[in-house]
């Protein structure tokens, strides 16, 4: 059975009027189990500690099934500013800055996988991935998150197996909603990817919360999630990695 892993990116208190809708969207189109990228301080905006509302309906989606993951500690890139032309690009440009381990040395990345971690962790969810934000790991950020125990890490085309040191190809459909062409783009970029990606066994769709101020956006990933979800099973992250364990062990 080929699957599917749907996740829901820069998940904060900041962030929870459309996450909220989002999630009843994909509740609606029976998208569980999703994972939940979580960001303990998103862009230094307070946490989850100052929002028990938010942290309980979080714990109930974990609780039937969901799965919080770690999506960076406060989500933007702090570090020193982009030295050449190409860094430039990436980090201000493609990103809009949003790529906190974009440029980061092991040391600094740990810290901040480790106080995320632990920030989330006592609140009561169970932390057993990272997604750095924008997809972006500097080569210090992953050897941090080798050594961080965690199981799991994803990156533009892969979910890597941390545990296991394997890499495992799942191309991922995401959209960007920041501005119109992008948003035009994004629909033809989405229904050429959904063609191209037919037989690939495991595929991710990664929503962002401003989708969901976009109809026109919100009834493509309706039409596409529809179609992914009449063939492949939905996994959360561990899950698939867990799976693709099982399938074909290591050693
Ligand atoms: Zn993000």
């Amino acid at each position: 059975m080929r699957t599917l892993c749907i996740a829901l990116h820069d998940v904060a208190p900041a962030t929870w009027p459309q996450c909220e809708a989002l999630l009843a969207f994909l509740d609606g189109l029976g998208a569980a189990p999703l994972t939940l990228l979580a960001v303990p301080d998103f862009h230094g905006r307070g946490g989850f500690e100052a929002a028990p509302a938010i942290t309980a309906a979080l714990r109930a989606r974990q609780a039937r099934g969901d799965a919080i993951a770690l999506h960076g500690l406060r989500h933007r890139d702090e570090n020193a500013p982009p030295r050449t032309p190409v860094d430039w690009l990436r980090r201000r440009v493609l990103t809009a800055g949003e790529g906190e381990f974009a440029a980061l040395a092991a040391d600094a990345a740990a810290r901040r996988i480790r106080e995320g971690r632990e920030r989330l962790g006592r609140l009561g969810f169970a932390i057993d991935g990272c997604v750095p934000p924008a997809w972006l790991a500097s080569a210090g950020t992953r050897v941090a998150l080798r050594r961080s125990g965690l199981r799991w890490a994803s990156s533009h085309a892969a979910l890597h197996d941390l545990v296991e040191d394997r890499r495992l190809p799942a191309p991922c459909l995401t959209a960007s909603p920041r501005s119109a062409w992008r948003r035009g783009l994004s629909r033809a970029w989405l229904r050429g990817l959904l063609r191209a990606t037919r037989r690939t066994p495991l595929l991710r769709v990664g929503l962002h919360p401003d989708d969901v101020l976009h109809p026109a956006l919100l009834a493509v990933w309706s039409a596409v999630l529809q179609e992914l979800l009449a063939t492949r099973a939905p996994l959360t992250k561990s899950q698939a990695v867990a799976a693709a364990c099982v399938a074909a062990p290591a050693r």
